[in-house]
This record gives C-alpha cells, structure tokens and sequence, in this order.
C-alpha cells in the first residue's frame, strides 16, 4: 500500500472513531473540533521540525518522524546526499584542472566579461609579471601594447598577437584567445623567444649567404663574357661550355636576385604610395611579352581605374611573376589573359592561361620556397622556385590573398584579391 493511502485510511479511521464516540456521547462537534485541532497541532509541529532541520543545514541522519513526513525527509535527505556527491566530484574536476593549467608551461588567464582577471595560472604570474592582487583588474591596463589592446577589441580571435613580456622586452610572446561560455574567454601566451631567434638566424643566414654571393658572380660572369669574347668558334666543345656556363650563371644570379627580394619582403618596413595599377599592368605585360619568344600573346583588359595604396617595386615584382609563369607553363602560340576589374568586396587581378595546370594536390604547395612541379615541360622551363613565394608576400604585405584555380590540360588562373579599402583614386 503506497504511502498516500495510508494516511487517507488512517485519516478516515480517526473520522470514525469520532463518529462512533458521538454516538455514546452525543457530542459530535466538539469531539470533530477536537479531532481537527489535533491534527493541525501535529501537522504544524512537524513544520516546524521539518523547518529546523533544513534551517541547521540538513546534516546527518534526519530526524524519526512517521508516514508521510518520514517520506519526505527521505527524499529530501537523499538529494542533500546526491548533490553533496556532485559537488565533490565537481570540485575534484576544478582542481584536477587547476593543477594541470597550473602545471602548463604556456601562461593561461581567464578573462571576465570585461576584460577583468578571473583566475591566472603560475606561468601567467611569471611572464605577465601578475600578483595575486591583480585579480579583478581589467587585462589592458596591465598588458598595454597597442598591438595586443587592438587584438582584444578586434575580437578576431582566429589570429594570434606577438608581443614582447611586460616585464622582459627580451621574451617574445605569442598570445592566443580563445572564447567559452558566455562571454568569458581564455587568454594563452606562449613563449616562442627562441622560435623568434631561429627564424633571425634563418633570415640573416639566407641574406648573408645571398649577399656574399653577389660579388664572386660577378666576377665570373665577368671572365665569362670576356672568354666568350674570345672564343673563335673552332672548337664546338668550348663554345657549349661557355654557354651552358653562362646559362648556369644567369640561373645562380636570378637564385640570389629572387632570395635578396624574399629577405628585403620578410624583413623591410612597408613603405607606401599610391601605385597606379593600370599603368603597371600595362609596362609589365609590355616588359614581358618582348622576353617571350612569341610576342603579342598577352591580352590585356583594364576593366577598372582603381589605383591601390602599395609598393610600386614590390607589386612589379609579383605581377611580373604571374605573368611570367603563365606565359613559361603555356605552349608558345596559346593567350594569356590579364584582367583588372572590380568584384564586390575586393578588386581583382586575374591571369589565366591555357597551359597545362596544376593538380589539386600541387596547388597548396607551388607558393612554398624552391617548389617546383615535376612535370616534363616544367623540367625544360627554367626557374628558382622562388616566384610564387615572392608573390605570395608581396600580396601579404598588401593585405591581399591569392587564389589559385587550374584544371590539369586546361589552364590555371591567378588571381590577386585586393581589399576595396587600399583604392586611392
Ligand atoms: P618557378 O616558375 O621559378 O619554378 P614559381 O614559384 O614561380 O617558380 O612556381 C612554382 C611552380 O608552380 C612552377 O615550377 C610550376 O610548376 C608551377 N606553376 C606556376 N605557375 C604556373 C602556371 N601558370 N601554370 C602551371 N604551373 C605553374
């Protein structure tokens, strides 16, 4: 019999014994009355009971009570007992984080909703130089380098900032959010010093050796030339030789030009003018058609005026380039076509050819340095390798993006995207 139950019957029952007790008495009100009274004295001293348990905190074993109230200080005792469960567990986790993140050698914070400290980890205190004090403090008063307080307004939290330690210009920083919850992110700074200096020693490395090189090239181009001079003709041996020396040569010189330009690209401050996009177009695509054997392939249309904010040298270099390649990677009687138009959000520089493409697989890689598609008329054309890495830089500095489309057999195309904000006429 569940619980409910009984209390009706035993309810009833009293209602009888009531109802039989008039019956010898004659009194049936007033034994009601007092039958009524009884009840509600109980039930409220129950209450009451039940009130001072759950006021002292619930602890412990509750107190003996009988039917329906001995029910609900089960259940009740029970999800004090549950939830007590869950909390500890709760609990274990929070920790077991902290003291993972506490034990991380990257520096993690969680911000607030604005921007405040909510909690940092031992790394955070030691790079960002963080007291315990700091807690509650807004991260920009404490981290104030415009780049990062840009960063966080920005919200862009696909990007990272490099900034160097508040507290050591020396440590370089790599400073990732990454957003959770409702407006609370997670601040992780990494310390990539000595990725930094790596990468110095590289570029220094590659400029020296590039610069180094210069000199003694010429120099031997310059014997070259004068044994050519002299050269008369009689022997066939020597006169292949001299060429395939020089071939060589001009190849090492574009190898060294190409890697100067690559160096002065990653390491030169931007310098910026209004570059006049049309008449570039038209000087590049005149320079190099006059290099092909086939002249006049190059078909040029000028569909906007639009003049960007750039650098003229740098913008020369990857157009060249692009155009070179189309024409290099095309058999000799096919066009190249040239456009320079407007879209929605960017204006665009197309190259297309007809050549013989690039498989799906190569596209994602011909902009890194020194890749060369292995194909048998790529073997014939010459090339550093280095053009693609060129263009794809130059368009970086341009906050520009280059789309590769191409079909094996068919063609490819090149496309600059230039953002509409860098127009100037
Ligand atoms: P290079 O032309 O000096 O080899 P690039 O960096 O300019 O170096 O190009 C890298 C590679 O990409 C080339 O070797 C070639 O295989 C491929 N490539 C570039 N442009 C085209 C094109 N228009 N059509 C087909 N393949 C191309």
């Amino acid at each position: 019999m569940g619980i409910w139950q009984k209390e009706i019957i035993t309810t009833l029952l009293l209602f009888l014994a009531v109802a039989i007790m008039s019956g010898f008495t004659g009194h049936f009100l007033a034994l009601l009355f007092l039958l009524m009274l009884s009840i509600i004295i109980h039930q409220v001293l129950q209450i009451n009971r039940f009130e001072k348990w759950i006021r002292t905190g619930g602890r412990g074993k509750y107190p003996k009570a009988k039917g329906i109230w001995e029910e609900i200080y089960y259940h009740v005792y029970r999800m004090r007992k549950n939830q007590k469960i869950r909390k500890k567990k709760l609990s274990r986790m929070i920790d077991q984080f902290r003291r993972s993140t506490e034990a991380l050698p990257d520096a993690a914070i969680v911000l607030g909703v604005n921007d405040e400290i909510d909690w940092a980890n031992k790394a955070a205190r030691e790079v960002f130089g963080l007291k315990t004090s700091d807690k509650g403090q807004r991260i920009p008063n404490l981290i104030r380098f415009p780049d990062f307080i840009r960063y966080l307004r920005a919200a862009n939290y696909k990007e990272s900032v490099v900034v160097p330690s508040p507290i050591d210009n020396r440590m370089i920083l790599e400073i990732r959010i990454i957003p959770y919850g409702a407006g609370l992110r997670l601040l992780l700074a990494q310390d990539i010093t000595q990725i930094k200096k790596m990468e110095r020693m590289r570029k220094d490395f590659v400029a020296n050796v590039s610069h180094e090189l210069r000199t003694p090239l010429t120099v031997l181009k310059g014997y070259l030339e004068t044994l050519q001079d002299m050269d008369d003709g009689l022997s066939p041996l020597l006169t292949n030789s001299f060429q395939q020396m020089q071939g060589q040569t001009e190849r090492m010189q574009h190898l060294v030009d190409d890697l100067l330009l690559l160096t002065r690209l990653e390491t030169q401050q931007k310098k910026t003018e209004c570059v006049k996009i049309p008449d570039l177009l038209q000087q590049v695509c005149t320079e190099v058609d006059s290099i092909g054997i086939a002249g006049g392939r190059i078909q040029l249309t000028l569909e906007s005026n639009a003049h960007i904010v750039g650098e003229e040298q740098e913008l020369r270099s990857a157009f060249t380039n692009l155009v070179g390649n189309a024409l290099k990677y095309s058999p000799d009687n096919f066009p190249v076509t040239v456009r320079w138009y407007q879209a929605k959000e960017s204006i665009i520089l197309s190259i297309t050819d007809q050549g013989e493409g690039i498989s799906k697989t190569d596209i994602p890689r011909i902009t890194e340095r020194f890749y060369r598609v292995e194909t048998k008329r790529a073997k014939k054309v010459n090339g550093t390798g280095l053009g693609l890495a060129i263009v794809k830089h130059v368009l970086m500095r341009h906050d520009a993006k280059l789309i590769i489309t191409s079909e094996l057999g068919k063609g490819s195309c090149f496309s600059c995207h230039f953002p509409v904000k860098r127009i100037c006429n």
